[in-house]
């Protein structure tokens, strides 16, 4: 009786150590790293030569193997991953974003012509918002998005990402970025090296805007700033100081409105951060 427990024992103990090797085996042939909540940026690193497809899209892949997608703030189905190893072989990953709770955000006191345009500002707008759209089209082999951002400035998130806002008590998008107060003139650092994509210092609603380029479709923007310390195709470096904090554009007062995008999808800035919060000024 004792003897054959025991090799009943050995035995399942070996059915269960079968799987667990394989998940290992697959787990080291892609990783995915990041919050993997809704809103958040999501950072693979596999074999250079496999090919990679996000919900039947191709993305791009560089020569060291890394590659970034976004999940949306309100994602509920999973992200589906497929990789095609250079042997042939398929393997594929269900992401599924961990679900976020939001808050509303009510901002009243801003001028009326920065919550409805006005006729006059329409075409500015349109050519503007192209502007944006073709700097987040940028799509480069480069990586500067693998390793955690540092916070560009000091300060306390006075938005978080993704609340519901009513401006002057209209329901309007959410707010898809972070919003750090800090007093104006204060010294804003890149949170990671990257290429200056774009740098305008008069949008209507951003004000002073720069957006870099971090590689794979990741850029962050920088809003509302007062002065700009970079132009575009200016290479940065991590830390390197590229602005001013200020309140140009549609603003209450002075602050950092920071963005993280994946190509067009404005992801959560502080879910890809080394430390949770901003140091305190
Ligand atoms: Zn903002």
């Amino acid at each position: 009786m004792i003897i054959g427990r025991r090799f009943f024992l050995a035995g399942s103990a070996a059915v269960l150590a079968l799987p667990r090797a394989a998940a290992f085996a697959a787990a080291e042939r892609l990783t995915l790293s990041g919050k993997l909540e809704q809103g958040s940026l999501v950072v693979g690193k596999t074999a250079p030569g496999t090919k990679i497809m996000l919900d039947g899209a191709a993305i791009l892949l560089n020569p060291t193997g890394n590659f970034a997608f976004g999940l949306t703030y309100d994602q509920s189905k999973p992200a589906v991953l497929v990789a095609t190893y250079a042997d042939g072989t398929n393997e594929t990953r269900n992401v599924s974003p961990v679900a976020r709770q939001y808050e509303i955000q009510r901002i009243n006191g801003l001028p009326e012509r920065m919550v409805t345009l006005p006729p006059d500002v329409l075409e500015r707008r349109k050519r503007e918002i192209a502007m944006i759209a073709d700097a987040r089209k940028h799509n480069t082999d480069a990586s500067w998005y693998t390793d955690a951002l540092e916070w560009p400035i000091p300060g306390i998130v006075s938005e978080p990402y993704g609340g519901q806002r009513i401006l002057n008590g209209e329901p309007r998008a959410p707010h898809l970025a972070i919003d750090i107060a800090a007093p104006a003139g204060t010294q804003i650092h890149a949170p990671a090296s990257g290429t200056v994509s774009l740098a305008g210092p008069d949008f209507y609603l951003e004000g002073g805007l720069t957006i870099i380029d971090h590689g794979g479709g990741v850029s962050t923007c920088y809003l509302h700033q007062s002065k700009q310390l970079v132009a575009v195709g200016d290479k940065v470096e991590r830390g390197q100081v590229i602005g001013l904090v200020g309140m140009t554009g549609r603003a209450t007062g002075p602050h950092l409105h920071w963005g993280l995008n994946w190509f067009q999808l404005a992801l959560d800035p502080s879910r890809s951060t080394r430390t949770p919060a901003p140091a305190k000024a």
